[in-house]
């Protein structure tokens, strides 16, 4: 089995902290919460004062903790098809059921935090704007958004200025509910925070690069939370240089995630959230240490610079690994498969999003063509188990390690 990491009760405590923030900011007729797509303008609303609430991440909840399928049909007979995003389908079925999943780790939470705005940016899918505009509706509240390119080759000035411009848009409708203007100073200060979080967790990240890895793809679905959640509050940045510490000693004693680490893998498309614990497991009992993923890299954002906040905002967002055309996409997983030393990918096949999912278009093909490694193509969903086989997923991991490295070749 794969070993825990210390830090993780400390995480549970920050993100328990963080859920009471939003409840307790939801309460009080003095404060703003607004909701934020999982990669949008967080840095600008945190700086506007606002609390900021993901429902992305409570999806993700509701699929960790295998809740997440049995509220699906709520939404489905609600109008909003089992073939769009589990995550969208989930969270409103959730909601037309009275649970929360944040009630989990803190139990006198009992309802998402009301919103008094939401802001979505498309550079991950079209989905967002459907999900937001269900709850704009609900507590009738305002929707803005960002809607920016997608299939990006090259991240030119002219997509910058187009989307820096309409983050500079949303200023204005955003400080007529926040009853007050932006603090440039204040944008400055948050961009740096989130920068801050940005490149510790790419440390992190890196110290999979090590033989053996201390940190799993699995390790990282968990630890990721503050990356996304708390992005531009200075908690992440301090969260992070206790867990860089552990990894460190972690490797500085030899130590490792998956001990008898035989084979390294890459993990790309969402997580399988509902699995996280036993894909984890299974993997490790068969040596295999998944070291890296696009999917915990989303997080990195290399671009934020305080003193061009719109301008750094924009390109960040539009240097994400979502929004790129797959030939860049082929180019950037062939230079980490290098860097962290795999001998093979996972591509998880996500019935629900086909936004992350980048293996229906022959991409594991040319991806073994340039680099020589092989793929393995798991087919199951982020949220909805019943797209995912536990029998068919184990024969095909076992099968796929035992290609890569044969039980009798230790
Ligand atoms: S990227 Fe995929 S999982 Fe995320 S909101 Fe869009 S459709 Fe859903």
């Amino acid at each position: 089995m794969a070993r825990v990491l210390q830090s993780t009760a400390e995480l549970g405590d920050l993100m328990a902290a963080t859920f009471r923030d939003l409840d307790a900011a939801a309460r009080d007729p003095g404060r703003r919460v607004a909701w934020c797509t999982s990669v949008g303008p967080a840095e600008l609303l945190r700086a506007m004062g606002f609390e900021v609430f993901f429902p992305e991440n409570h999806a993700a909840m509701l699929g960790a903790s295998r809740r997440a399928t049995e509220f699906i049909p709520r939404a489905n007979a609600a109008g909003y098809s089992p073939d769009i995003c589990s995550y969208l389908t989930s969270d409103i079925g959730a909601w037309l059921s009275g649970y929360c999943a944040l009630s989990r780790p803190c139990p006198e939470i009992t309802t998402v935090p009301r919103p008094d705005v939401l802001v979505y940016h498309t550079n991950q899918c079209r989905d967002v704007v459907d999900w937001f505009a269900y709850y704009a509706r609900m507590f009738d509240v305002p929707l803005l958004g960002i809607a920016s390119p997608r299939g990006v080759e090259r991240v030119t000035r002219d997509l910058v200025d187009a989307v820096a411009s309409q983050l500079r848009a949303l200023v204005q409708p955003l400080e007529a509910i926040a009853g007050a203007p932006l603090d440039p100073d204040m944008l400055g200060a948050t961009i740096a925070a989130s920068r801050e979080t940005s490149d510790l967790w790419r440390q992190v990240l890196g110290t999979a690069a090590r033989r053996p890895s201390p940190l799993t793809f699995f390790d990282g679905c968990i630890h990721m939370g503050p990356a996304v959640v708390l992005r531009g509050d200075p908690r992440a940045s301090a969260y992070y240089r206790r867990l860089l510490s552990e990894l460190q000693a972690v490797v500085d004693q030899g130590g490792a995630a998956v001990p008898g680490e035989r084979v390294r893998l890459y993990w790309e498309g969402m997580p399988i959230w509902g699995r996280l614990r036993d894909l984890s497991g299974r993997f490790a009992d068969l040596g295999a240490s998944v070291v890296a993923s696009t999917y915990c890299s989303s997080w990195v954002f290399d671009a934020l610079d305080p003193d061009a906040p719109f301008e750094s905002m924009a390109r960040a967002s539009l240097e994400l690994f979502i929004t790129r055309t797959d030939p860049v996409k082929e180019r950037i997983l062939a230079a980490e498969a290098h860097r962290f030393g795999i001998q093979g990918f996972v591509f998880h096949e996500a019935r629900t999003c086909p936004n992350n999912t980048n293996s229906r278009y022959g991409m594991p093909g040319r991806l073994e063509a340039a680099t020589g490694l092989p793929a393995l193509v798991l087919a199951g969903d982020l949220n909805d188990l019943r797209m995912f086989s536990d029998d068919t997923a184990r024969l095909a991991i076992e099968a796929f390690i035992e290609q890569l490295h044969p039980a009798g070749a230790r």
